[in-house]
């Protein structure tokens, strides 16, 4: 696998809690800062701060389209040309951090809605990336669409949608393949997003902690052109489980969410890092799902990490920045707020205090 692009979006926040996260952005650099002396962030000169550079960043004032062209639009013309035989996007973050925003967008694909092409502004990358793929009179075009809910895995295309389907791996020539997998073939995008939508009406939706609906599954929808394979990842939101208050099943839910999760980062930092160990795809449903699209030398993984800037989400914010920067091979700063200080300035900032703390039961 080539470097992988990993890119930040950081959702516009709710109004009151605007000033209570902090997210700076600057062509890339992310600054992500936290107070532990209980005071404001800019009162505080112990104020927590990691700093990481990504390929690009996008603050709450980017468009769709800006989000597309910067991550995925180039090499959506490689793909359609015959040039790239895999590319992998993913969209990565806590539930409600924007993840759906920006991998399907509003209005057309959601559930219920009128399945209607990528011309519209709030259109996300897989309208977007169909569009220019089918601009290109592309020959055999297939897609699938599957959901991993609990290490299981389900076809969204199909009307028996709760039937977990087998994966299995060929022994001989490493191909993975899901068993009876509906593969439709298509003659244009509308066809593709009219399948999305059918396929997100079936999609696994729970109310956690975090937020009253959620996705607890990863999404994944395949479109093939001849040979190559194009696929757009709604990846569970990434909360850490005892964050959201969860127990019983949801506890189970977040579990599989982590290990998968986990897994996907082990194997991303095995094919980047050549002194790595060698990836474990068989780790989770979810990584042997994308052992072809990923393992191979010339495909592209594209990773776009979602954080929402209120005051609640700074934890995830911070793992999610962590995680983010698993996937590139890049020095990290963790420093002080006094230093930060002195170093260059942000265009824009977003300030966050930490959350108040829990009370203390001992
Ligand atoms: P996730 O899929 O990560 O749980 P969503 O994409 O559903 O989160 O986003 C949560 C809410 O925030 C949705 O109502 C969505 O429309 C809104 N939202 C997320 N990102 C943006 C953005 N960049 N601009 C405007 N609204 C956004
Ligand atoms: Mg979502």
């Amino acid at each position: 696998m080539e470097a992988t692009f990993v890119a930040v979006r950081v959702r516009p926040g709710d109004e009151a809690t605007t000033k209570a996260c902090a997210v700076a952005l600057d062509a890339g650099r992310v600054q992500a800062f936290r107070d532990n002396s209980k005071g404001s962030y800019l009162r505080s000169q112990q104020a927590f701060l990691q700093s990481y550079q990504f390929d690009a960043s996008f603050g709450p004032e980017a468009t769709q389209r800006e989000v597309y062209d910067v991550t995925t639009r180039a090499h959506v013309a490689s793909l359609a040309s015959g040039d790239l035989p895999a590319l992998t996007v993913l969209a990565y973050g806590a539930t409600g951090a924007g993840k759906t925003h920006t991998i399907m967008g509003e209005g057309s694909l959601r559930s219920g809605g009128p399945a209607r092409r990528g011309e519209s502004t709030q259109a996300g990358i897989i309208p977007r990336a169909v569009g220019d793929l089918f601009a290109a009179n592309p020959k055999r075009v297939r897609v699938s669409y599957l959901e991993v809910y609990n290490e299981k895995v389900y076809d969204l295309l199909s009307d028996d949608a709760r039937s977990p389907l087998r994966v299995c791996e060929d022994e001989k020539n490493g191909v993975v393949k899901v068993l009876g997998l509906t593969e439709l073939g298509v003659s244009s995008d509308g066809e593709v997003l009219e399948a999305l939508r059918r396929g997100n009406a079936r999609r696994t939706i729970e109310s956690t902690g975090a937020n009253d609906v959620s996705s607890r599954s990863h999404a994944v929808l395949r479109v093939s052109v001849g040979d190559a394979t194009l696929s757009l990842i709604d990846l569970a939101g990434s909360e850490r489980a005892s964050a959201t208050g969860n127990r019983g099943a949801r506890l189970a839910e977040a579990a599989h969410i982590n290990k998968s999760l986990l897994a996907l980062a082990n194997c991303i930092n095995a094919l980047t890092d050549k002194t790595a160990p060698k990836p474990k795809f068989r780790d989770s449903k979810l990584t042997l799902l994308l052992k072809t699209a990923l393992e191979s030398p010339s495909v592209r993984l594209v990773v776009v990490a979602c954080v929402n800037p209120s005051m609640a989400s700074v934890d995830d914010t911070f793992n999610t920045l962590k995680y983010a920067h698993r996937a590139k091979e890049l020095p990290t700063g963790e420093t002080d707020a006094a230093s930060a200080a002195t170093s260059e300035p942000v265009r824009q900032q977003i300030i966050v205090e930490d959350p108040p703390k829990k009370p203390d039961r001992r």
